[in-house]
């Protein structure tokens, strides 16, 4: 797998005048090489699509980027996948700072997919699917514990 993240590469002899590199790639997650405390699992393959080109000083990447990620439920624990489209996400470089002439933009893409790692996850997105049952649960124990029902008549 080293050499799928060796393959994410712009080479800055490539781009000399003005020169614009279309990248196209659709690869295996595991150049992502995630790990536990990541807080997510990549399961599907990585599709990178944009350009690279150099303006001024700079290596500029102007990427699309498409996968999904699983996470869990932050209130139910259910594994989910997450749709990750990103459009025009751009990454500046500065010249000096490329050894060799050759930047490896797999880091980069890395954290483009880390940053969309909501907060808290849930896993309808906006809600939890499984709210419902996890509150009727929750009620049940409050209404044993702390409420009787004839505490408001007094
Ligand atoms: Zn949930």
């Amino acid at each position: 797998m080293a050499n799928i993240k060796e393959s994410l590469c712009v080479h800055l002899d490539q781009l000399q005048g003005g020169e614009t590199q279309e990248i196209e790639f659709n690869v295996s997650p595991e150049f992502l090489d995630v790990q536990e405390n990541d807080g997510f699992l990549a399961k599907h393959p990585v599709q990178i699509e944009g350009q690279a080109y150099i303006a001024e000083d700079y290596l500029v990447l102007d990427f699309n980027i498409e996968t999904a990620i699983t996470l869990a439920c932050a209130l139910c624990n259910t594994e989910f996948e997450l749709p990750v489209e990103l459009h025009h996400f751009l990454h500046e470089e500065a010249l000096k700072d490329i050894k060799k002439k050759k930047f490896n933009f797999s880091d980069v893409v890395r954290e483009a997919i880390i940053l969309e790692i909501p907060f808290y996850p849930l896993c309808g997105g906006k809600e939890c699917l499984h709210r419902g049952e996890i509150e009727k649960y929750l009620k049940k124990e409050n209404i044993e514990e702390t409420h009787s029902p004839f505490a408001d008549l007094e």
